[in-house]
């Protein structure tokens, strides 16, 4: 099936708003916690009540988006949720997407005091530098793209003293090198064959410009696939203006080509503090031109806008936030009665968490390894801690290769399992003193300890998927007797004092962040989340959404895949009208009620 065969199709989908009731046959009126520690409302508590007092007000069904998604393919309203204390990142590590890694204790907020931001006064080039770990921690716990091929040029002058246009004599934007437009523009083309939602929904858009009008601010990872977003944004009628989350993720080549292609990016590889947000504040502050929606990740743009033009937020429609961080930043504003917009949780969508966990780590698992130790897989004894959606997706691509997979867990359900999959279920000093490789994927800490490591074999790899670097207990192996090694990007050679070596990698932080890529069709399926979010905002009727932050509902995860599925020339099958009256569905969807994972 064509894309445009799945774009005619959708649009005779008609994704009706359907009363709770029906949504929800038999659910129970609880809250419950999601995995990320998220209170979510089942569908029937979408009516506040006094029963549910730690819900946020749910939106009430609304009048259907206009535009775009009507009137024959509604958008699904958001549905509001509430995130307790979760922790998120407490201590944690974040990662950057071009390896580097930033630690990020508690959640970093902007030092705005220290931060008067005097642009005349720019550091020496030294001074840039040394400013440039410090920033952006709190927006890198989202993927930006594939590796970067940026900064083969010795050119060492700061973006900020050239004056750069492209073809047609525009200069609005600041990046690397505009001579690289053409590099870049191959790299968006690749990424392009992997985003077939987005494609499709700018064959929609010939016709319609659901966000004609918009003014999309956007701070992200820029890369071939956020090229991808802009340029569909665009296509669907939106002014874009795009700042890097990340001082490191930037991709030179496709921020040029973007810059040829009329977008007014401010970002390079390795921009200092000062750089990240000189490079924001261009975004915004603009004679004759103000922001009506922000695509945030991070939540770093959200907060400039926050200190310096608190004002913007008159005109600004609402927010869309694609990260850990940046959902909880939105949500301690929410708790503080500070959000003054509505506010798009992108980051706890199914559909995105599904393929974020599941699916990615069974692709990258393999290559983060194979890149940083060119390990064989065939044979080799490997446990992997935790058979959560992670621990799935390692242990399934590494059985599919051949290594003998043991398991451990804490859950009887997921240790179950783990032993109806195949796999053996142990306890990590039952093998660890036999094991090649071990994979920590819990999300919690202290799973690895000294005394594991102590009795690990001569060469065995120790890594971690897990969203924390407190997996590994690695704080443990920087005492005196052990010397480490640094022997390639990433990986260290720990030695003990009678020669035994174990081979860590990313000194315990996510592996697949730190050292391979993560599929662009990964990426491709929250870019299209992002882009509808953006839309159903900017469309909403006054009064659907309040100060608020919501989730994605369902229906709007199920239009997200629906738009993935021809690639695969997946035909779906239709229920009858019978069927659906017998399980209690809309024949359109929703397919499943909000809590289900
Ligand atoms: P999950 O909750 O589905 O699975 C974690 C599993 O670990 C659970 O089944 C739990 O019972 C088990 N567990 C907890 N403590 C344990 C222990 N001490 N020993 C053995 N098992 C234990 O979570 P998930 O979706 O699989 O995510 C796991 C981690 O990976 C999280 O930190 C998440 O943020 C992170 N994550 C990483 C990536 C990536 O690309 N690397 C992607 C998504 C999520």
């Amino acid at each position: 099936m064509s894309v445009q065969v799945l774009a005619a199709e959708m649009a005779e989908v008609e994704l009706k708003d359907v009363p709770s009731k029906e949504l929800t046959p038999e659910s129970p009126l609880t809250t419950k916690a999601d995995d990320k520690g998220i209170v979510e409302s089942e569908p029937k508590a979408a009516v506040p009540s006094a029963t549910t007092p730690t819900m946020e007000p749910i939106v009430k069904t609304g009048d259907p988006s206009p535009g775009f998604l009507t009137p024959n393919t509604k958008m699904p309203q958001a549905s509001a949720m509430k995130r307790t204390d979760p922790q998120q990142n407490g201590g944690e590590a974040f990662v950057n997407r071009d390896g580097t890694v930033a630690e990020a204790p508690r959640l970093k907020k902007i030092q705005f005091a220290d931060q008067k931001q005097e642009f005349n006064k720019r550091p020496t080039k030294i001074g840039r530098r040394s400013l440039s770990r410090s920033i952006s921690q709190s927006s890198t716990d989202s993927y930006g793209s594939a590796a970067s091929y940026t900064d083969s040029s010795d050119d060492e002058t700061s973006p900020r003293d050239k004056q750069q246009k492209n073809s047609k004599g525009n200069g609005d934007f600041c990046i690397k090198n505009i001579k690289q437009a053409d590099f870049g523009r191959r790299e968006i083309e690749i990424a392009e064959q992997e985003m077939p939602a987005l494609m499709a929904l700018r064959k929609r858009a010939q016709g319609e410009k659901p966000l004609a009008g918009a003014k999309v601010v956007g701070c992200t990872h820029i890369t071939a696939q956020t090229a991808v977003l802009m340029e569909t944004l665009s296509a669907l009628g939106a002014q874009c203006r795009w700042a890097a989350c990340n001082i490191y993720s930037t991709q030179n080549e496709v921020a040029a080509a973007l810059a040829e292609g009329g977008f007014s990016v401010f970002a390079w590889k390795g921009e200092s503090e000062d750089d990240f947000w000189w490079c924001i504040d261009r975004c915004v502050n603009l004679e004759g031109w103000q922001p009506n929606m922000i695509l945030d990740d991070g939540g770093d743009l959200t907060h400039w806008i926050y200190k310096k033009y608190p004002n913007m937020f008159k005109k600004i429609k609402g927010i869309v936030e694609e990260s850990v961080t940046g959902v909880h930043r939105l949500y301690q504003l929410s708790k503080a009665g500070k959000l003054c917009v509505p506010a798009m949780n992108v980051n706890d969508s199914v559909t995105k968490q599904k393929f974020d966990n599941l699916y990615c780590c069974r692709e990258s698992i393999l290559d983060g390894l194979k890149r940083t130790t060119d390990v064989m897989f065939g044979g080799k004894q490997v446990v992997v801690c935790g058979y959560g959606e992670v621990g799935k997706g390692c242990c399934a691509a590494l059985k599919a290769m051949g290594s003998i997979v043991y398991v451990t867990e804490i859950d009887p359900i997921c240790a179950l399992q783990a032993c109806m999959d195949g796999f053996r279920l142990v306890k990590l000093n039952e093998v660890i003193r036999q094991v090649d490789i071990v994979i920590t994927c819990t999300g919690n800490k202290n799973v690895v300890v000294r005394e594991y490591l102590d009795r690990m074999k001569n060469g065995c790899i120790v890594c971690n998927m897990g969203h924390s670097n407190t997996e590994i207990d690695v704080a443990s192996l920087r005492t005196p007797e052990l010397t480490w090694e640094r022997v390639r990007s990433q990986v260290d050679h720990v030695i003990w004092p009678d020669g035994k070596r174990i081979v860590l990698l990313a000194e315990g932080r996510l592996l697949n962040l730190s050292c391979s890529t993560v599929p662009t069709f990964v990426l491709s399926i929250t870019a299209t989340t992002q882009a509808l979010a953006l839309i159903e905002l900017y469309n909403a009727p006054e009064g659907r959404y309040k100060q608020d932050v919501y989730l994605l509902p369902k229906k709007m995860d199920e239009y997200v895949a629906s738009l993935h599925l021809p690639t695969f020339d997946a035909h779906l099958t239709e229920l009858s009208d019978e069927q659906a009256k017998y399980l209690g569905l809309n024949k359109n969807g929703p397919f499943k009620p909000n809590y289900y994972r």
